[in-house]
């Protein structure tokens, strides 16, 4: 048997494997060091050889544990029965299981896809040069059916690295297949070496053949040429798609039926937003520890599906860049918002819509239990109520203020597909119901499948095994009534089977066709003939019954199989009403309103809030500013470009991220928090924040913020908006200054795009471009204290008030005092010598410490800082990070 499972597992080397023993799947060798240890089971030995196992009927929550801990599982059945023939038992793989592929319910997350990523470079055609080579990306999700490819526009490797980032933080996959050569590139290899918890396998080049991989296509989806999904003749990113299809197939190990051909993802049809800037707006993630808690999404979403939930993480990441797009989205919010008794009824019939998509997959994986086809029948229903909801005349037209004309828009109505695949769809529902029992077994070797009056064969067997039974209470009575014995029953053990049972006392009365079986303390077991007769009759219908009802399940799953594609329609189109409902519901909780969206390069937001940052403030207390401002070509003195200035902690950073998070909920079709908003279409959205540390990226401050700065003076066009706040706070002042002016002038005159610009230097103030304004957040002094209204005003600010927030920081008062008399001193010393061009030396500038003569020493600082750390206070986080900003400063 060990030779055995030595040939299995030299198959399956990158697998943990779980052989089947009997009632357990064993793990030998490594394998079981390993396991034992991720899942805490005690390690046992065969042989001298390391060995655990776990009991069959709970493996799938140890196989969700181990994917957790980014592991691939070979599941490894025995094929024969045992004892059935001669020699060892017939085994082999019969899946695998990774976490890019898994179904299982234990280990997905319902609120987001769980992709598969494929990754190659190619050059467009054979014949072209390898320096024309582009980045190929497809993805899968093989618990929802969804399936992708696209072929990135030529770039160079650092464009690349820069749009395969994106990709991954925008699909967050837990497995992805990588070309080997691609690994090779430094940027590239980086970009994927910092998606935590990735699993990564490598593929020679030569399995990437896009001409090879556009046959096995098109013959698996039956079709002569790919042209009709979408795709040119061999395009590269189909050797990325091929890759994705082997894969599932090999672990897998099933047919996946519904799996749709691939599609073409045309990424110009969405605003484009980088990595750093998703991160940086908080969309899905917030920056302090990755979660979904004070995110965009946390506040918007009030979707009732998982699909749904789904979708909105989708529609999120990816507003619309086009108009016509955005604007039947809002159409649709606005009939929902409008009509709020619709809304809530809509919304509590999406209730029952179950995982559709998932329940789906399921059925086509032939993965399915009785429990998931009542489910996927409950949702068709609910789908179709929902359906009928939407249709319904509106809630007491005659008596609305705003009477509502004619049905929903056409981004909620059915159309005809839609309409088609709920009728299929509704039969296989009429006949899930009619077929399977409430609150059925999940296992198909119990019986306790199918409904009375389904199967008229099952109907016969099972009264005739009541019959038996009634046949086998009548025979007891008439013993009990023969021996004399009161207490006499018949009981049930899988051992022995039916028996009777009389207890000490009366062994007696014991007659002699009954025969001993087993003797307890307390008694005696018998069975009789008759018994025995009896208890076969039962047990042959029992079998028969349960032979039958697995058979008829079957037959009803493969029914439900053959309409995967109408209920992933239903599915997908329900999704999307979810998520508008979410976005009409979100609009009445928290009163937002409807964006106007523009043409013209635009934007202008009356009292807009910042969503997150509102969500969590005591009610009313957040104080909304608006902003106009207008890159139309044909207006070269219409302001374009806001440079806020203003102290630490005025409110800038949230003003810049609620300017851009408005735009972006726009242009993904929600209302807006602002009282009014108008938003000329956006390409792209640029979110930097300068002085941010990227330890894992193992880069300079600074670097990396001239990395980012570099991409949106090479990228960002007329039609974006660029958000930069505090850049070039890495390096000493002077430089930082410099290039903040350089990168203003270069956005101002040459991109000419909506900029908002945030910055502590105040000597930028000074520009003077048509397109410019200076704004700021207004502050009140008051004797020694400063409030800080966060209310932007159209004037530069009047001071960095650094001091100020020394001191609400709780520096000392000695320190405090001390720092004042610097600063007038520094002050006055400026102002002697405003014009004189000052040499950019590196630590030149008085907040990088270079200390006049009799200041303190940095270290001297550093000590007074860290006596006003209130430790108690401080989370492991901050303290982590007040320590590195620490240890930079007596380094400079
Ligand atoms: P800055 O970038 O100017 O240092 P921030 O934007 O980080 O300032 O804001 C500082 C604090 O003020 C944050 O804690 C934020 O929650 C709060 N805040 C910012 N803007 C507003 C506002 N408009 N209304 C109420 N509170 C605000
Ligand atoms: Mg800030």
């Amino acid at each position: 048997m060990m030779d055995q499972y030595r040939a299995i597992k030299a198959r399956h080397r990158d697998a943990i494997l779980f052989f089947r023993l009997g009632d357990f799947y064993e793990m030998f060798f490594e394998d079981a060091i390993e396991a034992s240890s991720l899942l805490d089971l005690t390690l046992t030995h065969r042989q001298g050889e390391p060995m655990c196992g776990v009991p069959y009927h709970a493996a799938r929550s140890y196989i969700a544990r181990l994917l957790r801990h980014g592991r691939k599982i070979a599941v490894c059945e025995q094929l024969s029965e045992p004892g059935a023939g001669k020699g060892i038992v017939d085994r082999d793989v019969v899946e695998v299981v990774t976490p890019g592929t898994t179904v299982e319910e234990d280990f997905l997350d319902q609120s987001s896809n769980n992709y598969l990523v494929a990754a190659c470079r190619l050059p467009v055609s054979r014949l072209a040069e390898r320096s024309s080579a582009r980045l190929c990306i497809a993805y899968l999700d093989v618990s929802t059916g969804e399936f992708r490819a696209f072929a990135r526009p030529e770039e160079d490797s650092a464009g690349q690295a820069q749009a395969l980032r994106a990709e991954l933080y925008r699909l967050s996959p837990r497995e992805m297949l990588v070309q080997q050569s691609l690994l090779e590139d430094k940027a590239i290899a980086d970009a994927i070496g910092e998606l935590e918890g990735l699993v990564v396998g490598k593929y020679p080049d030569w399995s990437f053949d896009p001409s090879a991989a556009s046959k096995d296509i098109a013959r698996r989806f039956g079709v002569d040429s790919l042209k009709g999904f979408g795709f040119d003749e061999a395009a590269p990113e189909m050797a990325a798609a091929g890759a994705l299809l082997r894969y599932v197939d090999e672990t897998a190990r099933s047919g996946l039926p519904h799996l749709a051909p691939p599609l073409p993802y045309r990424d110009d049809e969405y605003v484009a937003i980088d990595e750093g800037s998703r991160r940086n707006l908080e969309i899905v993630r917030n920056l302090s520890d990755s979660g979904r808690a004070f995110s965009l999404i946390a506040v918007l979403d009030y979707t009732k599906t998982a699909p749904g939930a789904r979708l909105l993480r989708n529609w999120l990441l990816q507003p619309l860049r086009s108009r016509e797009g955005a604007e039947a989205r809002l159409d649709a919010v606005d009939f929902l918002y409008r009509d709020q008794r619709l809304l809530a009824s809509l919304r509590e019939s999406l209730g029952s819509v179950r995982d559709i998509e998932r329940l789906a997959s399921r059925v086509a994986m032939d993965k399915a239990h009785a429990k998931d086809l009542l489910a996927a029948a409950e949702s068709i229903r609910a789908c179709a109520r929902c359906g009928s909801i939407l249709q319904a005349p509106p809630a007491g037209a005659s008596r609305q203020i705003e009477p509502r004309t004619g049905g929903p828009p056409p981004s909620l109505a059915p159309g005809e597909d839609e309409l088609e695949a709920l009728a299929r769809a509704s039969e296989v529902a009429a006949l899930v119901e009619s077929a399977i029992k409430d609150e059925p077994s999940v296992l198909l070797t119990e019986g306790d499948l199918i409904r009375e009056g389904y199967d008229e064969e099952l109907d016969r067997l099972r009264s005739l095994k009541a019959g038996s039974r009634e046949v086998l209470d009548a025979y007891i009575e008439e013993e009990k009534a023969a021996t004399r014995i009161p207490t006499l029953r018949v009981r049930f053990n899988r051992i022995i089977g039916y028996y009777l049972e009389v207890s000490k006392g009366k062994l007696d009365a014991v007659p002699s066709h009954f025969i001993r079986r087993q003797s307890l303390v307390a008694g005696e077991r018998y069975t009789t003939a008759r018994l025995t007769e009896l208890e076969s009759e039962i047990n042959g219908a029992t079998e028969r019954i349960v032979d039958l009802e697995r058979r008829l399940f079957l037959d009803v799953r493969d029914k439900v199989k053959a309409e995967v594609a109408s209920m992933l329609a239903l599915g997908r189109a329900w999704a999307a009403r979810d998520c508008l409902a979410s976005f009409a519901w979100a609009a009445t909780a928290r009163g937002y309103s409807r964006p106007r969206l523009a043409d013209e390069p635009v934007l202008r937001i009356a009292e807009g809030r910042h969503p997150v940052v509102e969500a969590h403030l005591p009610d009313r207390s957040f104080v909304p500013n608006g902003i106009a401002l207008d890159s139309s070509a044909g207006r070269p003195d219409a302001p374009a470009f806001a440079l806020i200035t203003g102290p630490n902690m005025a409110g800038k950073s949230t003003f810049l991220r609620q300017t851009a998070l408005i735009a972006l909920m726009a242009q993904a079709g929600s209302f807006v928090p602002a009282l009014d908003a108008e938003i000329g279409m956006i390409d792209k959205i640029y979110c930097r924040v300068g002085a941010q540390d990227n330890l894992a990226r193992g880069e300079s401050t600074f670097l990396v913020e001239m990395h980012e700065t570099a991409f949106i003076l090479n990228t960002a066009t007329e039609r974006s908006l660029v958000v930069m706040d505090e850049v070039g706070r890495g390096t000493s002042t002077i430089d930082g200054l410099a290039i903040a002016w350089a990168v203003s002038e270069n956005i101002l005159d040459s991109i000419r795009c909506r900029t908002l610009f945030a910055t502590h230097y105040h000597e930028l103030t000074a520009i003077g471009h048509p397109r410019l304004r200076n704004f700021s957040l207004a502050v009140l002094e008051e004797a020694d204290e400063v409030v800080f209204l966060k209310r932007l005003e159209e004037k530069p600010a009047e001071g960095s008030y650094g001091i100020h927030v020394a001191k609400l920081a709780g520096l000392p008062p000695a320190v405090l005092q001390r720092a004042r008399a610097i600063q007038s001193g520094l002050e006055a010393k400026e102002l002697s010598q405003p014009a004189a061009p000052r040499e950019p030396k590196r630590g030149a500038g008085p907040e990088a410490g270079a200390a006049p003569e009799g200041l303190f020493s940095p270290g001297d600082l550093v000590l007074a800082e860290l006596s006003s750390i209130d430790t108690d206070r401080l989370t492991p986080l901050e303290a982590l990070k007040r320590l590195s900003a620490l240890k930079k400063r007596l380094r400079s």
